[in-house]
This record gives C-alpha cells, sequence and structure tokens, in this order.
C-alpha cells in the first residue's frame, strides 16, 4: 500500500462522505475556477480522491443542455422578426383600411351627384 501512495499524489479522503464534505466545503468557500465536483475510489490506492472533471453523462447532458439553449434563442429570434413583419402588416392593413373609406366616401359622393343630374 505504501508503494500506491507514493504513486498517487493526490490528496486522499478515508471514505466518499468525507471527501465529498470537503467538496462542498470548497464549493462554498474557494475562489478557485476548477473547483473539484466529485469524488471517486481510486483503483491504484482504494482511497478516495477529488476531481474537476465531470462524469461522461453530465458531460453529454450538458452539451445537451446548450444545443436546446441555442435553439431557443433561435427560435426567440425568430419569434420576435415574425412579431416585427406582424406589426408592419397591421400597419399597412391600417392605412389600406383608411384607403377604403376614403374611396368609399367618394363613391357616396358620386352617387350624390348622379343623382342630382338625373332630375
Ligand atoms: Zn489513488
Amino acid at each position: 500500500m505504501e508503494n500506491s501512495k507514493q504513486y498517487c499524489r493526490k490528496v486522499s479522503f478515508a471514505d466518499e462522505r468525507s471527501a465529498n464534505e470537503y467538496i462542498n466545503k470548497l464549493k462554498s468557500t474557494s475562489e478557485r475556477v476548477n473547483v473539484p465536483v466529485r469524488a471517486y475510489l481510486c483503483p491504484r490506492c482504494f482511497s478516495w480522491h477529488l476531481t474537476s472533471q465531470k462524469t461522461k453523462e453530465v458531460q453529454i447532458f450538458e452539451s445537451k443542455v446548450e444545443e436546446l439553449q441555442k435553439i431557443i434563442k433561435d427560435q426567440k429570434r425568430i419569434i420576435l422578426d415574425l412579431n416585427t413583419q406582424n406589426k408592419k402588416k397591421d400597419l399597412r392593413i391600417a392605412a389600406l383600411k383608411k384607403h377604403i373609406s376614403s374611396i368609399q366616401k367618394y363613391q357616396e359622393t358620386l352617387k350624390v351627384f348622379d343623382k342630382a343630374d338625373k332630375r
């Protein structure tokens, strides 16, 4: 065991619980960027070490989350563009309605003149 202990230069913990307690303590006090995120049982010295490497599952999960966040961001941009287009269309519709009502008024006026001519 002495040889393997020399081989492992990492800080060792006797059990998972004390390793995790140390991680939690570091999380709340350390200002380091690379804070250990989990403990693992070392196959060489059979004590617990800390690592800042996430498990494969966590890495895959995080990349999926990142991918989904990009999709959400794109969708939000599309919605924003559609809202802008809708506002422009609303303005165009309002302008057309105004135009139509002025044409209708003009037609009414023409009818009045038409009736006056027939008399
Ligand atoms: Zn070890």
